[in-house]
């Protein structure tokens, strides 16, 4: 049987530094625990545009859409900001979503002991947290017609719309219903049925999706509102929370601060089963290309070695492994392995990105 594959799109900023530490990763799985991928590297962003005045060649696009996982770096830097719209880093990353039809992203939040004191809650409330918040990444207020802004009368008029069919709830759903029966078999799903008619349907929708297809997974849900409230009062009621393109974007980063630093926030996109029947995925780092401490080595691996990790479970059915690799990064953490980012008011010498990735390949 062939191998599994792998697309590594480096990226702009750090994007290139980060990923160089999950390339030993890689190398180390393949050595030691006798995983071998097929890996191929390609140019996505400012990188992209910079080789061939595009942020996304199509060659790029019609191997992501072979490949069994990508693997994203991060994409922009201030060298791109006056660029056309049309051929902007961002416009390759949102093909990619776009093209793959990446409905549904997944991002933990997880706490790591070691840097419970670097939440903006107290340790008690933080300690052991796991939660994963499924969020629509394709449709709703984002994309929905008609948008714009338009003239009425004589003032103009800013308009969105939040738009969501059966199917598109069905999916995501699904989704988060699978991950649920992984984990520890709850969800609790957030929308404003009370306000939105697009809330009325979320709500039917993911209740009869439950109904017929996952009546073992517990499933609650909540005004997306209080959800935000709850998410800080008590967060670790929560396991898997489901929602919507906005509510998600806006949830999953308050969930973030949760747990500290951006430098360790991991995320998976996942689209329609492939023929084998595994998602398309797509697994990148919640963090931007930092252009700030781009080139000074200081950059956190984490996020983005976590972003392997998420490969590893979600894509290549290697969930023990996946274990292995958090496991050996909670242990870096809690013997004090601090990159800069980490280094909260107790001050102390960081290491680089090379040495925490060195620490982790030896844990
Ligand atoms: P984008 O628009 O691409 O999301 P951004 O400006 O919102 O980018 P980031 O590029 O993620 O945000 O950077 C935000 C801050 O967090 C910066 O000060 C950056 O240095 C820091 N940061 C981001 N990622 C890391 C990392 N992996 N390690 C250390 N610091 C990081
Ligand atoms: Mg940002």
């Amino acid at each position: 049987m062939a191998n599994p594959s792998l697309l590594i799109l480096p990226g702009d900023g750090i994007g290139p530094e980060v990923m160089q530490e999950v390339r030993r990763v890689i190398t180390w799985f393949s050595e030691k625990r006798g995983l071998a991928f097929d890996i191929t590297e390609d140019l996505v962003g400012g990188a992209a545009y910079d080789a061939h005045g595009t942020p996304l060649h199509d060659d790029t696009m019609a191997k992501a859409l072979d490949v069994d996982a990508v693997l994203l770096g991060a994409v922009g830097g201030p060298k791109y900001d006056n660029l056309d719209f049309s051929v902007k880093p961002e416009r390759g990353l949102l093909r990619l979503r776009k093209e793959m039809d990446l409905f549904s992203n997944l991002r933990p939040a997880q706490c790591f002991d070691a840097l419970a004191d670097f939440s903006s809650l107290k340790t008690e409330l933080v300690s052991g947290l796991d939660i994963m918040i499924v969020r629509e990444l394709t449709s709703g207020v984002y994309f929905g017609e008609p948008r714009g802004i338009f003239e009425e009368g004589n003032e103009r008029v800013g308009i969105n719309t939040q738009r969501y069919t059966e199917s598109e709830i069905d999916r995501v759903a699904r989704s988060a219903f699978e991950l649920a029966r992984r984990r520890s078999g709850k969800v609790c799903s957030m929308e404003k049925a009370n306000v939105m008619e697009s809330g009325i349907l979320w709500r039917e929708v993911v209740q009869k999706v439950h109904d017929e297809d996952y009546p073992d997974v517990e499933l609650s849900h909540m005004y997306a509102d209080n959800g935000a409230m709850q998410l800080v009062r008590a967060p670790k009621q929560f396991d898997v929370i489901l929602t919507d393109n906005l509510f998600g974007d806006i949830l999953s980063d308050c969930a973030a601060m949760l747990t500290g630093s951006l430098g360790m926030l991991p995320s998976a996109s996942l689209g329609a089963p492939n023929a084998d029947g595994r998602p398309k995925a797509l697994y990148e780092p919640v963090h931007g290309s930092a252009p700030d401490i781009t080139g000074q080595g200081k950059a956190n691996p984490i996020a983005c070695i976590l972003s392997f990790a998420m490969a590893l479970r979600y894509s290549f059915d290697q969930g023990d492994e996946a274990t292995r690799l958090e496991t050996a990064i909670e242990k870096v953490l809690a013997d004090g392995a601090r990159t800069a980012d980490l280094m909260g008011e107790a001050g102390g010498t960081p290491i680089s990105t090379t040495q925490m990735s060195d620490a982790i390949l030896s844990a």
